[in-house]
């Protein structure tokens, strides 16, 4: 068959960029290059991404404008058109780019649809300037993946949801997919094993996790430097976002706002969305209806604490990541004694390791029944009651038994109602324990106290200081 003459004008143009770089970004940036048309000197060539237009574009624009106009002559010009992939729309109209500047004032369309600037390319915490789209950092952890995600009845709906959605991201029905569950029981490593698993099957996808904390964060810096559309066309640029830990843009109203937009946009155009939460969307405060709606739109998975047996395959499997062996028995008496959350399962773990190591002792039963006395005494995450109470007096220079007591001091009365508060807040104590911890006094004590504490923190400056340092407190010697 005859060859075009786009096809001889495009042969020509890469034996010499063959020659001007080097093999392997010839292979990477040039082999994949379709001429297309050649009329009016104006030479078409498809490109499979915006990204590689981009690319090429930073990188290569002097050496395609030189070559071109060897090959075609003083007047050439080239046109890209960009293969539009993933899209929900197959449009992709050619966009001619005048050498030798080689800048296109006209926006073009990204697989979203989203008009790009291409004089202002966005900015973003996680790109380094002039490299785009490649270069957005997963902020993955590679450690946590599903070989090393032990599946147990606990986790068996979202784990397998997560598999399927790591086939097919955005593809399935578990769109967002909410994993929630209290704390220590994997909702950060299973959200880390879907995005690493998608990123390993669809090397093209632009997966980003990112802690809902790091997110309020960002937004808040970028509204101070007048940068929000930056932020949001971030976000809304992904193909996979993975948020950890939702429960905290509570109360965040403006932070709940941005992100409503952004999930909107991503989920009309068929990008997944993964939500961790450490509780139901239902038992979440103080967040926006609407959002609240959208987090139950997909699938919501719980996991819950591991049963017996797989506890004891996650210490096997943690073992053996490690190389470890122990005896049956002590594994199990591991297993058997340590049922409240996996985290609290590896801290017993390395503990016993610890201190075989240390003191040189057998890692026999004895050693794990000691570890284990010792670890669940000292090394309980859940805050206690009387730990907060004595931190709380502790600040305001009063005996404990103050907050116990009947008194109705002013001073002593303000410090019951803010330890009555963190303990609220910070422990799982029902109202009705709390009464019982602090005196024997009634549940509706507990609610006043509480709803004391919050108004005096809207309205009263001194005291919403002392409470953030109490708070500070209580959490460093915690976490
Ligand atoms: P969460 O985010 O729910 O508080 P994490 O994901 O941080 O919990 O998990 C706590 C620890 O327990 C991590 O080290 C994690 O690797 C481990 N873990 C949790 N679930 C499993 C599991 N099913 N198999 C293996 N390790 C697990
Ligand atoms: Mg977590």
């Amino acid at each position: 068959m005859e060859r075009k003459a786009h096809e001889l004008a495009w042969q020509e143009c890469i034996e010499i960029i063959r020659d001007n770089v080097n093999p392997q970004s010839f292979k990477t940036w040039f082999e994949p290059i379709k001429p297309m048309k050649l009329s009016n000197k104006i030479l078409t060539i498809q490109v499979p991404s915006q990204f590689f237009y981009e690319w090429l574009e930073e990188h290569y624009v002097q050496i395609l404008h030189k070559t071109l106009k060897k090959v075609i002559g003083p007047n050439a010009k080239l046109e890209y058109s960009v293969i539009v992939e993933n899209a929900t729309s197959q449009h992709s109209e050619p966009f001619t780019i005048n050498l030798p500047t080689g800048n296109s004032s006209k926006p073009v369309n990204n697989e979203l649809g989203m008009p790009i600037n291409m004089d202002s390319p966005i900015k973003n915490p996680f790109i380094i300037p002039g490299l785009r789209r490649m270069n957005i950092d997963s902020q993955l952890n590679p450690r946590y993946t599903f070989d090393n995600f032990v599946e147990g009845e606990c986790n068996k709906l979202a784990r397998n949801a997560g598999l399927a959605i790591a086939q097919k991201p955005g593809g399935t029905a578990f769109n967002p997919l909410m994993i929630f569950g209290g704390c220590g029981l994997g909702k950060t490593h299973l959200a880390h094993a879907i995005g690493n698993l998608i990123k390993q099957q669809h090397k093209q996808k632009v997966v980003v996790f990112v802690s809902a904390e790091k997110f309020i964060n960002q937004f808040i810096d970028s509204a101070r430097q007048g940068n929000n559309n930056q932020f949001v066309n971030f976000y809304q640029y992904l193909d996979v976002l993975i948020v950890d830990d939702v429960q905290f843009f509570s109360k965040k109203e403006r932070t709940q706002e941005v992100f409503f937009q952004i999930f909107n946009h991503l989920h009309q155009n068929g990008k997944q969305i993964i939500l961790t939460c450490d509780r139901a969307p239902k038992d979440l405060k103080n967040m926006d209806e609407r959002l609240l709606s959208r987090f139950k739109w997909g699938l919501s998975a719980d996991l819950s604490t591991p049963d017996f047996d797989t506890r004891v395959s996650i210490l096997e499997n943690k073992m053996y990541q490690d190389g470890i062996t122990l005896h049956k028995d002590v594994v199990e008496y591991l297993a058997h004694n340590i049922d409240t959350n996996v985290r609290e399962l590896e801290g017993a773990l390395i503990s016993l390791l610890a201190q075989g190591s240390l003191t040189r002792k057998h890692l026999d039963l004895n050693l794990a029944k000691q570890t284990v006395k010792n670890f669940v005494k000292n090394s309980t995450r859940e805050i206690s009651i009387d730990y907060i109470q004595k931190l709380v007096c502790d600040f305001y220079n009063i005996p404990v038994e103050a907050v116990k007591s009947k008194t109705r001091k002013r001073e002593i009365v303000q410090a019951r109602q803010i330890a009555m508060y963190f303990t609220k807040d910070l422990t799982k104590a029902s109202l009705k324990n709390i009464g019982i911890f602090f005196g024997g006094r009634d549940h509706s004590t507990v609610i006043h106290a509480c709803q004391t504490v919050n108004d005096l923190i809207e309205t009263d400056k001194k005291f919403r200081q002392d409470v953030e340092e109490i708070e500070k407190r209580i959490k460093i010697n915690t976490f």
